[in-house]
């Protein structure tokens, strides 16, 4: 059988060599490090944790990471069985004792015998006559292999930021308070001028929320962090610190716009919230990249009349971030169109987090067992928390938001990305559900859907 070559044995990496070599496909994983390292690594670790513990939470009915992670036990994840079996108590949370959790993982690969680990950096990608092989060298890629990669992706698809403007739950919105128009009515592809949402401030309110952000707790840039930031993605807040009345001519602009709740009123200053995904169930703010701390984004963003409930689905946030243009560059399974012995896993395709980067690895690694077995890579129902993130990546949930281009930013898995789903309403005397316990609903409805679907999925594509 010929062997799979793999690049990084991160998060995705090393979930992938677990999953083809449990295929019975031999792999080479290839890790750079200690020979060379990154500037958030600090072992020779296989899967090590560069910051935080946490897995987030470990809550499968009514949170979508926790749910992810059920789905990946599902599909005998290596990364979730060294996590359960290194867990500290940490309420909900899934959090693990950070070494011994990452020589778990090694331990396993190493003693797999299918696995083989190359230590040593590889600079370039390889050729289609080298057989395939799977890139998941992370947000800190090598410059060398980046500089391959930009060879074939091209500048515009691989960007070395993210600049990540905050996402919100549409059904958490007021809109007794915001409204739905496009700038002037002008009308883009759905035709109707009523693209975005809309939220007036007075003056008072905008003096109050440019306090707010200016007096917020920020995250400092770090030294490798700072560079070009600045070109077109300037923190809301840096805005502010510019000028009291800069964000008005920037993304607050007031213009083109009728508070139909205040007819009378002309705005003093408005946010404008577009569409993110093609269900409409997500809206992010339109020029709100930000470094304030998560804490404080969301206290201050409450601040906008009509976000005073807002549930966020992301936080803002600019960091050193290599990631592929995917939804362009990727086919459904993950292959680069252009060159398909290539595929891509992990955070260089636009998830984010530990548990995201590694379910995808898993479906990576899958995808290519099915085919080393010369049968079709099934992709999951998007239905699933595996199929909903990788629907974010290949493009399934991408919209053109009044004729301009939406850019590819990473996300983390969240309830948002999945289809509706019917739930119920009445408790069980009858009487309506509201507010977090409607939520609920929903959300045990979804995962209760997802989990079922995943069932499904891997009894279709079990390989015999
Ligand atoms: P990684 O886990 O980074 O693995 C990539 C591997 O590829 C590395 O081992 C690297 O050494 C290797 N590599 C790179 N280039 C080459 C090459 N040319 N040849 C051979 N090997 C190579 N996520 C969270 O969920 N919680 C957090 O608290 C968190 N904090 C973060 C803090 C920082 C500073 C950064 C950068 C990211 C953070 N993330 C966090 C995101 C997290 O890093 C990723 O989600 C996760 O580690 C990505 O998994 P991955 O497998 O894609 O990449």
């Amino acid at each position: 059988n010929k062997s799979v070559r793999i690049i990084g044995a991160g998060l995705a990496g090393s979930e992938a060599a677990w999953q083809l070599a449990n295929a019975g496909i031999p792999v080479t994983l290839h890790e750079m490090r200690p020979n060379r390292s990154t500037d958030a690594h600090l072992t020779d670790h296989c899967a090590e944790l560069v910051c935080s513990n946490s897995f987030r939470s470990d809550d499968h009915e009514a949170n979508a990471v926790g749910l992810l992670h059920q789905e990946m036990r599902e599909a005998g994840s290596l990364i979730m069985a060294c996590a359960d079996a290194n867990s500290i108590p940490a309420g909900g949370a899934l959090a693990v004792a950070r070494e011994a959790f990452s020589e778990a993982v090694t331990e396993k690969l190493s003693s797999h015998p299918l696995i083989v680990i190359e230590r040593g950096e590889l600079d370039s990608l390889p050729s289609a006559d080298e057989g395939p092989c799977l890139v998941a060298t992370g947000p800190l890629t090598s410059e060398a292999l980046s500089k391959s990669i930009l060879a074939l992706t091209g500048e515009e698809s691989l960007a070395f930021y993210d600049a990540i403007a905050p996402i919100i739950h549409f059904d958490s919105i007021d809109m007794d308070k915001a409204w739905f128009q496009s700038r002037y009515d002008k009308k883009g592809p759905s035709g109707t001028g009523a693209d975005y949402i809309n939220c007036a401030m007075n003056e008072a309110e905008y003096t109050a929320f440019l306090e707010a952000m200016l007096s917020a707790d920020k995250a400092e840039f770090k030294e490798w962090e700072k560079a070009k930031y600045f070109d077109g993605c300037l923190p809301i807040e840096v805005m502010a610190e510019r000028g009291r009345d800069t964000p008005r001519y920037g993304p607050m602009k007031p213009v083109g716009l009728t508070n139909p709740h205040k007819p009378d009123e002309d705005p003093f200053a408005v946010v404008q919230l577009r569409q993110d995904n093609k269900l409409g169930t997500l809206f992010n703010i339109v020029g709100f990249q930000t470094k304030m701390k998560y804490g404080a984004q969301a206290e201050v963003f409450r601040m906008i009349p009509g976000l005073e409930n807002a549930q966020f689905a992301r936080l803002g946030g600019i960091h050193r971030n290599t990631f592929l243009n995917s939804p362009k560059l990727l086919d459904e399974s993950l292959r680069l169109k252009s060159h398909p012995h290539l595929r891509f896993a992990g955070q260089i395709t636009g998830c984010e987090g530990y548990v995201e980067s590694a379910s995808i690895g898993l479906l990576a690694g899958r995808f290519i067992a099915a085919e080393m077995h010369e049968r079709a890579a099934v992709p999951p129902p998007e239905t699933t928390a595996f199929g909903a993130l990788l629907a974010h990546i290949t493009g399934g949930h991408l919209i053109d938001s009044n004729g301009g281009k939406r850019s590819f930013q990473p996300m983390n898995i969240n309830f948002g990305l999945f289809p509706p789903v019917e739930f119920s309403r009445r408790r069980e005397d009858g009487s309506k559900m509201r507010g977090v316990e409607k939520q609920l609903s929903k959300k045990k409805a979804l995962s209760k859907r997802a989990l079922d679907d995943t069932k499904a999925w891997l009894d279709a594509i079990q390989i015999s």
